[in-house]
């Protein structure tokens, strides 16, 4: 089954309310297995609402809207679809005394003059009780059947509305109309280091579609997460469908895929530390404890993790760390030796299995020709062998420095992965996106 999805007000069209919304409904109806074909944002005018509703009836005949449904004067839902059907507006008299009576249950104080206007609904609307708030929702069907369903815009009371009042009659629609019962399901395998390009360019003559699961390269700042999507089918289908694509691109794009579905680098390598029986000690120079507080922001990571430097000014990472000054003038705070230093200095100040030692350029200033803006060098040293990488990072300054965490995780599993067979690898300018 078909719907669309309106979502109405002032605030979402000014960009001062993120429409959160649209994606919960997206969600929840996708794993029903009812499509979202279409979804448009209005304000809180009548002729734009009347508009967008009317196109949407005329194209899938089932509507769902937010928004705009409170007791104020510039909550004009409700009145726009009385317009739109061509049908009065009336005091629905049972649910106006249905809140009243709440009202004074739980308040003990009679209901405020202006919620009696949230109860002026268009002639044979349908009530779908509020649980969550005031305002309620309403069903209203056209002769042909078509329909409009309205929620809150307050997205706890939406999704309350949604779930218990809207879910059900969508079901029961569907199966009324001898739909199959089908979902929307998906599988993501997250990739890092490697370009959007050289993702599409191991999976060759797939690129779109891996046995005919359609796939998304999604980029992002933990890297390249690539989502096989299926909808339309039974959820049996789906899963043994996914499975093989899924087992497809595993086998072309091998070990760049560090986990599936919302996979964490951290907890990941948290857990091959733990296997070891290792613990860690950080160095951050341009990450600025962003390595230390992605790790400890894994619960139980107290296990594994020691502590860390912040070693940002030249004197910290000499006075802290015993880098010496000399490395330093001769090789830059940025360079290989430095970094190497760092996580082996680290590493034995704390006592640790492992030191990771995080020095670059984030940027905006600092760079050069040499180093330029996003120069990162990452070292790692477990138990005594060192390896260090340096890729140069795209993005602005936050992106970059998250960017290097993931890096320097992202070697630290495979340090792991290859066991001891990794002799000081210094692999250079890898790009971690696109
Ligand atoms: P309304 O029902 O239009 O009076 O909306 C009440 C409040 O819900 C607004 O002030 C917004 O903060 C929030 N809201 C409305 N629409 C959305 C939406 N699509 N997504 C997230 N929040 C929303
Ligand atoms: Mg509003």
């Amino acid at each position: 089954m078909d719907c669309e999805l309106i979502t109405i007000g002032d605030e979402l069209l000014l960009g001062f309310t993120i429409d959160t919304n649209a994606v919960h409904i997206a969600r929840t109806l996708a794993e029903l297995g009812i499509r979202i074909t279409r979804r448009a944002t209005v304000g809180d005018t009548p002729s734009e609402i009347i508009d967008a509703v009317q196109a949407a009836l005329a194209r899938t005949g089932a509507v769902l809207t937010t928004g705009g449904l409170g007791p104020t004067a510039d909550d004009r839902t409700h009145e726009s679809l009385a317009l739109a059907f061509g049908r009065e507006l009336a005091l629905h008299e049972a649910g106006r005394a249905a809140l009243a009576e709440r009202w004074q249950q739980r308040f003990g104080r009679s209901m405020p003059e202006s919620n009696v206007r949230q109860f002026m609904l268009p002639a044979g609307a349908e009530i779908l009780t509020n649980r969550h708030g005031s305002a309620p929702g309403i069903w209203l069907e056209d002769a042909h059947g078509r329909f409009v369903a309205t929620m809150p815009g307050v997205p706890r009371e939406m999704r309350g509305l949604l779930a218990e009042e809207i879910v059900p009659r969508l079901q029961a629609r569907a199966a009324a109309r001898g739909d199959v019962p089908t979902v929307v399901r998906s599988r993501t395998l997250r990739t890092t280091g490697i370009s959007e390009s050289a993702c599409a360019d191991r999976l060759d003559e797939f690129r779109r579609a891996v046995h005919d699961v359609p796939l998304s390269y999604l980029p992002g700042l933990d890297g390249v997460d690539l989502r096989l999507t299926l909808d339309g089918v039974s959820a049996s289908e789906a899963d043994a469908r996914l499975d093989a694509a899924a087992a497809t691109v595993r086998a072309r794009v091998g070990d760049w895929i560090y986990g599936e579905g919302e996979a964490d680098l951290a907890a990941l390598v948290l857990e091959l530390l733990r296997a070891h029986g290792h613990t860690i000690a950080v160095a951050e120079s341009c990450t600025g404890g962003l390595l230390g507080g992605r790790l400890t922001a894994i619960p139980g990571s107290s296990a594994q993790v020691l502590g860390g430097i912040i070693a940002y000014d030249n004197r910290i990472k000499i006075e802290q760390l015993g880098v010496s000054g000399a490395l330093l003038a001769e090789h830059g705070a940025v360079s290989e030796p430095v970094a190497r230093a760092m996580a082996t200095s680290v590493r034995a100040r704390f006592g640790a299995d492992v030191g990771v030692g995080i020095t670059g350029i984030a940027g905006p200033s600092g760079g050069s020709e040499a180093k330029p803006v996003g120069t990162v060098w990452v070292a790692v040293d477990v138990a005594g062998a060192v390896h260090a990488v340096k890729p140069v990072l795209p993005g602005d300054r936050g992106e970059i420095r998250h960017r290097a965490t993931q890096i320097a995780l992202d070697r630290l599993r495979r340090v792991y992965a290859r066991s001891a067979d990794t002799p000081g690898w210094t692999v250079t300018a890898e790009p971690a996106s696109r």
